[in-house]
Formats: C-alpha cells, sequence, structure tokens
C-alpha cells in the first residue's frame, strides 16, 4: 500500500515568520494518521520551518537543489546544505523550473542523483504544455521525461521516488485535468517505470498529481487507484485550505 503524500509547494511566497505563523495554525490539524504532509518552502524559510514543524509529523521540503555538492556556483544550493537544514524532501525539475530558468531532463537527472545522494526525498515533476496535449503527445512527453529523470537509479531509489505529474495547462490555472483522466495519464507513467525496472518497484512509486487541486477536489482525485497525492500550489498557501487537502487525502 502506498501511503498518499499531500505536498504544498509555496514557490516565492512567505517569508520565514510567515511560514513560523502557518504552521502553529496547521499543526494538530494537516497532520494525519497515514498521510505524509509536507510543506516545501523558499530556501530562506526552512531553517525556522524545520525548527517550528519539530514534534509535529510536519515534514519540511525544499524547492530545488544543485546536483554538484559544493563549488563555484553562485546562487545555487547543494543537497549537503538542505540535508544538515534537517530538509527531508526536495522538488525537482517543476515546470516553472523547466520553462523559466531552462532546466533540462538532464538537469533533472542529475539533480535526482543528488538528492538521494544527500537522503533528500525527490519529488520529480513530468508533465506536457497544452500545445503537446492538443498534438496527441501527453504520453510520449511524460515518458520521455520519466525515463530522464530515473536514469542511473537503482531500484531501492527508484522505488522512492515520488513522481508529480503536473500538466502544464493545469497550473495555477484554476483548470484542472479531470480525476480520471489523471489517473489514467498516470497509470501509463508507472507502466513506463515498470519497464525500466520491474512491477515491484513501480507499484512502490508515489505519483501525485498536481495542477490547480483544491479542498473541495482532492478528494476525488484520491479517490483513484493510480494516485497518490497531490502537490499542490495556490491551495496550500492558507492555513485552513491546506488543512483541507490534507483531510482530504484520508
Ligand atoms: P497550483 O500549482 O496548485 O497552484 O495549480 C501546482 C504546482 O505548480 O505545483
Amino acid at each position: 500500500m502506498r501511503k498518499p503524500i499531500i505536498a504544498g509547494n509555496w514557490k516565492m511566497f512567505k517569508t520565514a515568520g510567515e511560514a513560523v505563523s502557518f504552521v502553529q495554525e496547521v499543526k494538530g490539524k494537516a497532520e494525519v494518521d497515514g498521510v505524509d504532509s509536507v510543506i516545501c518552502a523558499p530556501f530562506t524559510a526552512l531553517p525556522a520551518l524545520v525548527e517550528a514543524v519539530k514534534g509535529t509529523t510536519l515534514q519540511v521540503g525544499a524547492q530545488n537543489l544543485h546536483f554538484e555538492d559544493s563549488g563555484a556556483f553562485t546562487g545555487e544550493i547543494s543537497g549537503g546544505m538542505l540535508k544538515d537544514l534537517g530538509v527531508q524532501y526536495v522538488i525537482i525539475g517543476h515546470s516553472e523550473r523547466r520553462a523559466y530558468f531552462a532546466e533540462t531532463d538532464e538537469a533533472v537527472n542529475k539533480k535526482t542523483h543528488a538528492a538521494f545522494k544527500h537522503g533528500l526525498t525527490p519529488i520529480v515533476c513530468v508533465g506536457e504544455k497544452l500545445e503537446e496535449r492538443e498534438a496527441g503527445q501527453t504520453d510520449e512527453v511524460n515518458k520521455v521525461q520519466t525515463v530522464a529523470a530515473f536514469q542511473g537509479l537503482s531500484k531501492e531509489q527508484a522505488g522512492q521516488v515520488v513522481v508529480a505529474y503536473e500538466p502544464i495547462w493545469a497550473i495555477g490555472t484554476g483548470k484542472s485535468s479531470t480525476a480520471d483522466d489523471a489517473n489514467q495519464v498516470i497509470g501509463r507513467i508507472r507502466a513506463v517505470i515498470a519497464e525500466l525496472f520491474d512491477a515491484e518497484t513501480a507499484a512502490k512509486v508515489r505519483i501525485q498529481y498536481g495542477g490547480s487541486v483544491k479542498p473541495n477536489n482532492v478528494k476525488e482525485f484520491m479517490s483513484m487507484p493510480e494516485i497518490d497525492g497531490a502537490l499542490v500550489g495556490g491551495a496550500s498557501l492558507e492555513p485552513a485550505s491546506y488543512i483541507g487537502l490534507v483531510e482530504g487525502a484520508k
């Protein structure tokens, strides 16, 4: 049985102080037995967030990392630095990073390896653009991104990856995929992982849906057999809404 995982992706929102206030409001409530509840915050809020979640079951993630351990990479943060803070997860290859920061499939793969090297759980994002969907290329695009991301991982590592399937046209647009469509696409992503490794490994991989998930539609996605959670942007920013998402994942 795969454990459901709700991950809030705060993107470039919230100061350290705002992150701490958020935890005060959600603790005890956005903590549900049998559901992983992860907050992925900007780098500057991570130390305060790690401190604030102590004594709770809330977990903390970053939104990016560099694939090298250290070096002359101005402005970058390594996996070792995140691990040192007590961060547990890291989002890799979000479509905004692919689109605005030229993140390639190759970089996504290197970052996934770096996450494992430093004991972080990667949340690897894949997903098609609107024009790709309309051209009937959804499965091909997701396959290429998935194959690239998992390249060179051991079976054991592969089974621990969290994949976030986020159709790009559904991110921040209020237009979510239907639960049934997301379930089918995710089933085919799982089949790609089974081809790369084996069915047993693929059955371990948690695959989230992301794109305009809200407290009022999260249950529908979670009722689908292939969908193991959600990566949520906008609706993860307000405490009440975040609590609703985690409760809806039960
Ligand atoms: P959204 O963002 O929930 O605001 O659509 C999802 C994401 O970008 O991870």
